[in-house]
């Protein structure tokens, strides 16, 4: 208890003294091996000799209050922001993904934040996509009405985790659904498992048979990526092909990505 309260404190610290960071993952085509976009993913610098502070362990701990709302909206105008400077520097960084937490989503005027932000940053609403899970779609009303505001201005919404949830047919149905992002708990199994292996070739044919897009997270080996290629899977996202980045890096990174992989 006492743990938890202190890190809720240095949380709320944390946020005034924006002490936070993002840090970009690329997120590369399956086919042509170019870099499609990237994910913003939120770090917590630690005091030198102080333990790492991962997102696993301080993330739920900000959704568990509202501080999640203060933190989501700080990751947003940030992601936001970079994603512009990157475009006055003529890089074309495709999209920019940014996790968004069933709390954000709760909250009453999330979606004019979100149209705010684009609006100051002078990002397309495409530029921008929202990740979401599953447990999200489970809300209820409030929460679709939510997700087709959203969609209805053309921000792509992405299905975070997908497997680990409810995982249901229905949702991906009636839900305004962009993409699927199949979770790293499956594509670790690749190729040896082959209870994994259809099941992931069965979450790419359904998902392209309803026309969203897939990506698989957490590929870090090439007999992976060779699967998930011959598989027909869209985009490909793990430390196989970049590892989440400091900003200043992605420069270099898509330099590299456009000779390199393919
Ligand atoms: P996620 O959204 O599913 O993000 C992918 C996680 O997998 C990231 O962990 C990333 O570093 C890791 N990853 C990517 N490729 C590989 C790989 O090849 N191998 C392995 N072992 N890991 C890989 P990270 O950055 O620690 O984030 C963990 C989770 O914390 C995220 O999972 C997301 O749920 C949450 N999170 C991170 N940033 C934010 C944020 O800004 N807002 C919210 N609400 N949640 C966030
Ligand atoms: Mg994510
Ligand atoms: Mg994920």
């Amino acid at each position: 208890m006492q743990a938890r309260a202190s890190l809720e404190t240095g949380l709320h610290r944390a946020l005034e003294r924006e002490e936070f960071t993002l840090l970009y993952q690329p997120i590369i085509d399956g086919g042509n091996g170019r870099m499609t976009g990237v994910e913003a993913l939120i770090r917590w610098p630690s005091d030198p000799g102080e333990e790492e502070r991962l997102p696993s362990a301080f993330v739920p701990v900000a959704e568990e209050s509202d501080l999640i709302v203060g933190v989501g909206e700080w990751v947003l105008r940030t992601a936001c922001r970079q994603f512009e400077s990157w475009r006055r520097a003529n890089l074309d960084i495709g999209y920019m993904s940014v996790n968004v937490s069933v709390r954000q989503l709760r909250q009453a005027g999330f979606v004019e934040v979100v149209l705010d932000t684009l609006r100051t940053s002078g990002m397309k609403p495409g530029e921008l996509h929202l990740e979401i899970t599953e447990g999200a779609l489970a809300e209820g009303p409030s929460i679709a009405q939510t997700l087709g505001e959203l969609a209805a201005h053309d921000v792509h919404l992405a299905l975070d985790d997908f497997g680990t949830g409810y995982s249901s047919l229905s949702y991906l149905r009636n839900f305004p659904i962009h993409s699927v992002k199949i979770d790293r708990s499956f594509i670790t199994e690749i190729p040896h498992s082959t209870a994994a292996c259809r099941l992931v070739e069965s979450i790419i044919a359904m998902t392209t048979v309803l026309e969203k897009h897939v990506v698989a997270e957490g590929v870090e080996t090439e007999a992976q990526l060779r699967f998930l290629q011959t598989a027909g899977c869209g985009s490909i996202q793990g430390f196989l092909l970049g590892r989440p980045m400091e900003g200043a890096d992605i420069p270099g990174f898509m330099q590299g990505a456009r000779t390199g992989h393919s």
